[in-house]
């Protein structure tokens, strides 16, 4: 795969968003262009249709996301409503540690990725974009289509949990299925929210306000 850096990546560094050399290093070596569907808007720090009703996030609101969800390599990780993929193969870098992996560890425990989305035409658009970075053929991800409001109880506990989609509250199968010391992040309404898991029913939350998600849909709703 050809390695491009995404040329919004050194705005949003400057702009004191991305900070963090691993989510960093992913930003800059996922290209965006294969995840669109108009390549020539790849890299406006837009949110894009992706058909269906849905977007690819914008870059910066993924960054954002990610700085909050502080995804470490070695993590189990459980997203919800992967769409295009680009996140997905982001987070997928970062806990396999794509960037030193081939010279410094091997054998490592490569970390893993369980992507959920529910429209089965982008559940399948998606995949192929993720495996132009061969994540699923590696078994760093697994994509699964359905409804993740209800959790994904068979691969449970999660160090990591993240949402693209906003519902009116967090469903109380995500907040069972994150470990204790986990973090999760998810839109609510207009505001990304953080969770820390502190002990089996304790959570430390903050609320981060002022922005716009498509709407994350149940099958019971
Ligand atoms: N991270 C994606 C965001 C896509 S938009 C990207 O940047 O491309 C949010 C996605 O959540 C949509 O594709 C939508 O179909 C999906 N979604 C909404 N409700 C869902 C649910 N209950 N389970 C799984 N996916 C869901």
């Amino acid at each position: 795969m050809r390695r491009t850096i995404n040329p919004f990546v050194e705005d949003i560094i400057r702009r004191g968003i991305l900070k963090t050399p691993s989510i960093i290093e992913a930003f800059k070596s996922v290209d965006r262009a294969n995840f669109v569907r108009e390549k020539a808007l790849a890299y406006i720090d837009e949110p894009l249709s992706i058909g269906e009703g849905q977007t690819i996030s914008q870059p910066t609101t993924v960054a954002f996301m990610l700085e909050l969800l502080q995804p470490e390599a070695g993590n189990k990780v459980f997203e919800i409503g992967f769409g295009s993929g680009w996140q997905t193969a982001i987070l997928a870098y970062i806990v396999s540690q794509n960037g030193i992996q081939k010279s410094k560890i091997k054998n490592q425990n490569l970390g893993k990725v369980y992507a959920v989305e529910r429209i089965k035409e982008l559940f399948e658009w998606g995949t192929t974009n993720i495996a132009k970075y061969n994540f699923i053929k590696k078994g760093i991800v697994e994509v699964i289509c359905g409804d993740a409001t209800k959790g994904l109880a068979e691969h449970a506990p999660y160090d990591r949990i993240i949402a693209a989609a906003a519902g009116a509250s967090v469903p109380e199968s995500w907040l069972k299925e994150l470990k204790v010391g986990g973090r999760l992040v998810t839109p609510v309404g207009g505001s990304i929210w953080l969770y820390i898991k502190r002990s089996r029913d304790k959570f430390d939350k903050k609320e981060y306000k002022g922005f716009l998600f498509v709407s994350l849909i149940s099958d019971e709703s």
